[in-house]
């Protein structure tokens, strides 16, 4: 099949690839391992991640989007030619329309270095859209009406929340907290009260299985197993759902700051229409639990979960680019 349209979500811990007509096709970890001798990109994706932590010291591995910028443009570039070549497969001759979305806070560098990279990866045309935009759109709010709209998309190195009105951003912020931060939160909680030394896939772990922006009356335990401080030695603990509320406490205060910082910098008549449909949560920190209540309680608006919130940046570039003139006004750039 020869493929006309693909749209990237570009994370900084997961990179989706969406075909208008299939749907999600590629849905792997941004990462990329490079051999330090030659500089030679060794594996991509999952094949990477499983390298984190496990790869000897003449394999360094990256994650290029760190905090939602382009770190590193070099594997960025040769990152989105892996994915997109993996798509294309044998008709890598045809080039296709590709969009690609960036965090609202990028910079115009930036944005230039993002186009580049997605022509010389192959596209024939390059569109790059903001992020909180194309969460708004696969969340299927109508952000074309004149009328205020507020998503909050947390991922996993920046939480991005926007107010958008006539397709357009007319507020936002974002916050270089995300899933990882919780992650580590969770790794230096268990080390100071438990002594216990544990990895990062861990921490993530126990935060998708016990995690709770709220206490929760009815606590649920987990076993964790990891390295006692006191003789370097293997050893488990218990742990349980509402120390990791404690634990990840202060890093969901700072969401919470944000998005309250957005509300008051939006138009009043914004705010009534906000008010009036709640804000809408995306991403996959949309998933922790109680996450949506903790925020209407402490904005006082209410708040919903996305569908798919971990799909909706990679639905909206699926929508955009098959209606590129009803979203036109959302297009930042085009080459
Ligand atoms: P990005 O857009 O930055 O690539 P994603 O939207 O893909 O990020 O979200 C990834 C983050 O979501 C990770 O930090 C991951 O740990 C977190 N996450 C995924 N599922 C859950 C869940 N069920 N509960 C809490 N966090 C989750
Ligand atoms: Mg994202």
């Amino acid at each position: 099949m020869i493929i006309k349209k693909i749209g990237i979500d570009l994370g900084t811990a997961n990179t989706l690839i969406y075909l208008p007509k299939k749907g999600v096709v590629v849905n792997e970890p941004t990462v990329v391992a490079i051999s330090i001798e030659d500089n030679k990109i060794l594996a991509v994706g999952n094949d990477a991640k499983e390298m984190i932590g496990r790869a000897p010291d003449i394999v360094a591995v990256y994650r290029p989007m760190k905090d939602g910028v382009i770190a590193d443009y070099r594997i960025t570039e040769a990152m989105l030619r892996y994915f997109i070549s993996k798509v294309l497969g044998r008709w890598r001759f045809f080039r296709p329309d590709i969009m690609v979305s960036v965090p609202a806070g990028i910079t115009s560098t930036e944005r230039r270095a993002v186009i580049e990279a997605t022509v010389k990866a192959g596209a024939k045309n390059a569109y790059v859209v903001k992020e909180p935009v194309l969460a708004a759109i696969g969340a299927g709010l109508p952000i074309n009406e004149p009328a205020g709209h507020m998503i909050i998309d947390i991922g996993g190195g920046t939480s991005e929340m926007a107010v958008i009105s006539l397709g357009g951003i007319v507020s936002c912020s974002s916050v270089r907290v995300g899933g990882d931060k919780l992650d580590q939160a969770i790794s230096e909680f268990i080390r100071k009260k438990h002594n216990l030394a544990i990895g990062d896939r861990t921490a993530e772990k126990i935060k998708i299985k016990l995690g709770s922006a709220l206490p929760q009356e009815e606590e649920s335990i987990m076993t964790i197993q990891g390295r006692g401080f006191v003789n370097g030695l293997p050893k488990t603990v218990e742990i349980s759902s509402n120390e990791i509320t404690e634990a990840i406490g202060e890093q969901l205060r700072e969401i919470v700051k944000t998005a309250k910082n957005v509300l008051r910098g939006t138009p009043p008549e914004l705010v009534a229409d906000i008010m009036d449909r709640g804000m809408v949560l995306s991403g996959g920190g949309a998933l922790l639990r109680n996450l949506d209540s903790l925020i209407s309680q402490e904005t006082g608006v209410s708040c919903r979960v996305a569908k798919d919130p971990l799909l909706c940046v990679a639905k909206g570039t699926g929508l955009a680019l098959n209606h590129l003139e009803v979203y036109k006004k959302s297009i930042m750039s085009k080459k």
